[in-house]
């Protein structure tokens, strides 16, 4: 019996574990995937999120291979209409640092394993739970058979498609969006270099982002005629890099090669916001508790925040104090975290749709003239930073 099972150990999970271990808490971690999964989704990693993982030592190593975007530039027709410095955001990180989600968990694994060699157990899935107010037991899945685990406190981290929060019926608030992308990784000769560029286009938005190893991440959003705008296909992959190519050369005059391409997906869009996120000694968190459209990169960085909010009050509550007033405070803020951000995506996605001639014209010097405004540039720039 663990002080604490971790359930999933996808980023949020893996930083989860951390934070306890190093706390000296007692933990196990049960994931379903014998190996890591190699698809990278998330590459934004905020300043917040940045501080928080500072605390458990893999910081510097995130930022050693990662990109640090310090600015962000908006074009239209050629043009620059508006930039964005990430400067002022944080002392300690003033940029959002690009390195694709494979590489993020990767070195939160190490870390894991470095704190508690033996705490992971990978090929093996949460099938049932029973919480009996004292401790909760947990039936898994595995190559050697049926698994059972006992723990004071469960801690589900285990995605989108979560089977604690299905086994425990917590209902979700969904929301499904008309909007989907298509997004690829190609080799990087725009000359952009460290530079985040948003291509406001009449067709929908182009959103360019450097990645590590001289490449760049393309994502365009996707009109009602294209062949990719049906949403995702069943496994998350699909779409033509030949397509993207042609999108970004019509929307941005720029050339990507498509022999370069490294990586591709379409996706859709909704949230799921989980009604509670603490039901009995089962806690909920990351996608589990909150899905957010990806446009905006925020879904992984919430999640890391629940987990640096939570590690202290679970640490307190191995060490025998009572947190039940706390737990209530984490789960009302936390709540309103993930409704905050599922909030300013929309506002992106919005902003990236596409618009007829006339409309485009307006939203672009719109957006040209309120971010001329420095007050304004600046607070723009800390919500987009999770500030
Ligand atoms: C295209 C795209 C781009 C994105 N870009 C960004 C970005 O730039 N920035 C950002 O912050 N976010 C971004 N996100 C969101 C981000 O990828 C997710 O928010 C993040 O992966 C959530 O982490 P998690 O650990 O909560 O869940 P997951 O990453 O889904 O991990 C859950 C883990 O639990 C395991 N699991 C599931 N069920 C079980 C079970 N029954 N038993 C045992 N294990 C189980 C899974 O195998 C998995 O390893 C993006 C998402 C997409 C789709």
């Amino acid at each position: 019996m663990a002080d604490v099972l971790i359930i999933g150990a996808g980023p949020v999970g893996l930083f989860m574990a951390a934070l306890l271990l190093q706390e000296g808490v007692d933990v196990q971690v049960l994931e379903q995937r014998s190996a890591p999964e190699p698809h990278s989704r998330a590459i934004g990693i905020h300043p917040p999120a940045l501080a928080a993982l500072a605390g458990t030592g893999v910081a510097g190593a995130l930022v050693a291979e990662g990109v640090p975007i310090r600015r962000g530039v908006a074009l239209a027709g050629g043009k620059c209409l508006a930039q964005m410095s990430f400067a002022r955001v944080s002392d300690r990180f003033p940029f959002i640092l690009s390195l694709p989600q494979g590489r993020t968990e990767a070195l939160l694994e190490r870390r894991v394993n470095e704190l508690a060699g033996g705490a992971l157990h990978r090929g093996v899935r949460l099938t049932r739970l029973s919480d009996d107010g004292a401790r909760v037991t947990v039936e898994a899945v595995s190559g050697r058979g049926t698994l059972r685990y006992t723990a004071p406190l469960v801690i589900a981290a285990d995605g989108v498609r979560s089977t604690a929060r299905a086994l425990q019926g917590v209902a979700v608030r969904a929301k499904a969006y008309p909007d989907s992308y298509l997004m690829g990784d190609f080799a990087d000769d725009t000359g952009f270099g460290p530079d985040a560029a948003l291509f406001l286009a009449g067709a929908g938005i182009v959103e360019s982002f450097p990645l590590p190893g001289q490449l760049r991440r393309w994502v365009v959003r996707l009109g009602p005629g294209d062949p990719t705008a049906g949403g995702p296909t069943a496994d998350g992959q699909g779409g033509d890099s030949r397509w993207l190519m042609r999108c970004v050369r019509e929307r941005t005059g720029l050339e990507i090669d498509a022999g370069t391409n490294s990586m591709l997906s379409s996706f859709g869009v909704r949230t799921r916001l989980a009604r509670r996120m603490v039901t009995g000694r089962v806690v909920m968190i990351g996608d589990a508790a909150h899905e957010v459209s990806p446009i905006g990169g925020q879904g992984m960085n919430l999640g890391w925040l629940d987990a640096a909010a939570l590690a202290p009050i679970v640490s307190a509550a191995v060490r025998g104090r009572e947190v039940t007033g706390v737990l209530k405070t984490f789960e009302r803020t936390r709540l309103r975290a993930a409704a905050r951000a599922s909030r300013q995506a929309e506002i992106n996605m919005a902003l990236g749709r596409p618009l007829t001639d006339g409309l485009l014209a307006v939203r672009n010097r719109a957006i040209g003239g309120v971010a001329a405004v420095p007050a304004v540039n600046s607070l723009i720039a800390r919500r987009f930073t999770m500030h």
